[in-house]
């Protein structure tokens, strides 16, 4: 039976170290503050939004939610994003993706404040990720899964590394961070030929997919470890990922659960990110 990759415990660990980081910042008198942009009411934009708030909470960072109608046009998003873009008050800024067909992210994403953009959607912080450098704002999925790594300690020098999901939030910016400790990458999408057999010769696996269950015991190369991003919800409205989790976890070493893993871990990176944006001011 696999040991679990507990994302909760982490998290509890990393909004642990936030909180007293937060803490010296505000003695410093700067009260790091983090502006949420969400566009109209999606259930799911919402219950993101009410973890961060919470932990916001938790950790003393200052939140604000700035929320716009669903009919809102580019031009006035972007009068809505420069205001914050201007803010000394506001560290960093999130907006929730994706944002509605009519909206143009192409242009928007080029428009957020590098300095404040702490889920790592301008392509200058993302330029930074494929150079390999770590002076800029990763997207904060791709650096919960690199923090559940380095945290529990897996060596990836040299390991056959599979990644399915080539997104601009989590495959591929993930697939480069992973090459930057050294291990050996294949990127899978919805076009690779032998999926099955590729992902069977991995040492570690990465699921990134949004495919309910997708990844079975037949995917998996005994003792692996498996690292599911996928959220899911399945047939009875339970939240899963895209790995089918009671038939791999007889076959992996190491596996992240869904709910409790890399999601749990994925708010603490962001308010992490809004602590170094308010140190970098
Ligand atoms: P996405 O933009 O829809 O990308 C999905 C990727 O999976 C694409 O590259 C697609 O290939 C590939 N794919 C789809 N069907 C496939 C198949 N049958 N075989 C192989 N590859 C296939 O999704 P995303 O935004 O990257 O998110 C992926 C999952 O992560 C979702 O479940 C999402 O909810 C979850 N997620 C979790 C977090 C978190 O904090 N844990 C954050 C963000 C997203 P093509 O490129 O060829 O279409």
């Amino acid at each position: 039976m696999a040991e679990l990759l507990d994302g909760r415990k982490l998290a509890r660990t990393l909004l642990e170290e936030i909180k007293n980081s937060s803490n010296i910042l505000k003695s410093k008198g700067v009260n790091p503050t983090i502006a949420i942009m969400r566009v109209g009411n999606k259930k799911d934009d919402i219950a993101y939004e009410r973890g961060i708030l919470r932990n916001c909470e938790k950790v003393g960072i200052r939140s604000k939610v700035v929320e716009l109608p669903e009919s809102i046009d580019t031009e006035k998003f972007i009068k809505e994003l420069d205001l914050l873009n201007n803010d000394s008050e506001t560290h960093g800024i999130l907006i929730f993706r994706p944002l509605p067909k009519h909206l143009d992210e192409n242009k928007i994403k080029h428009l957020i404040s590098p300095v404040k953009d702490v889920d790592g959607m301008n392509p200058l912080n993302l330029a930074k990720v494929f150079e390999g450098e770590y002076s800029g704002f990763s997207p904060c999925t791709p650096a919960a899964v690199m923090e559940i790594i380095k945290r529990y300690e897996i060596d990836l020098v040299g390991k056959k590394t599979v990644v399915i999901g080539r997104s601009m939030v989590v495959g591929k910016p993930l697939s480069m961070m992973l090459l930057k400790e050294n291990a050996t990458i294949t990127i899978c999408h919805s076009k690779t030929a032998e999926l099955q057999r590729l992902s069977s010769e991995a040492d570690v696996l990465i699921a990134a997919i949004g495919k309910t269950r997708f990844v079975t015991e037949k995917y998996i190369k005994p003792g692996a470890i498996v690292i599911d991003v996928g959220i899911n919800v399945d047939e009875t409205g339970n939240l899963c990922g895209d790995v089918d989790f009671d038939a791999v976890s007889n076959k992996a070493s190491l596996i992240t659960p869904v709910p409790g893993g890399v999601g749990s871990i994925t708010t603490a990176v962001l308010l992490r990110h809004v602590l170094i944006a308010a140190e970098l001011k």
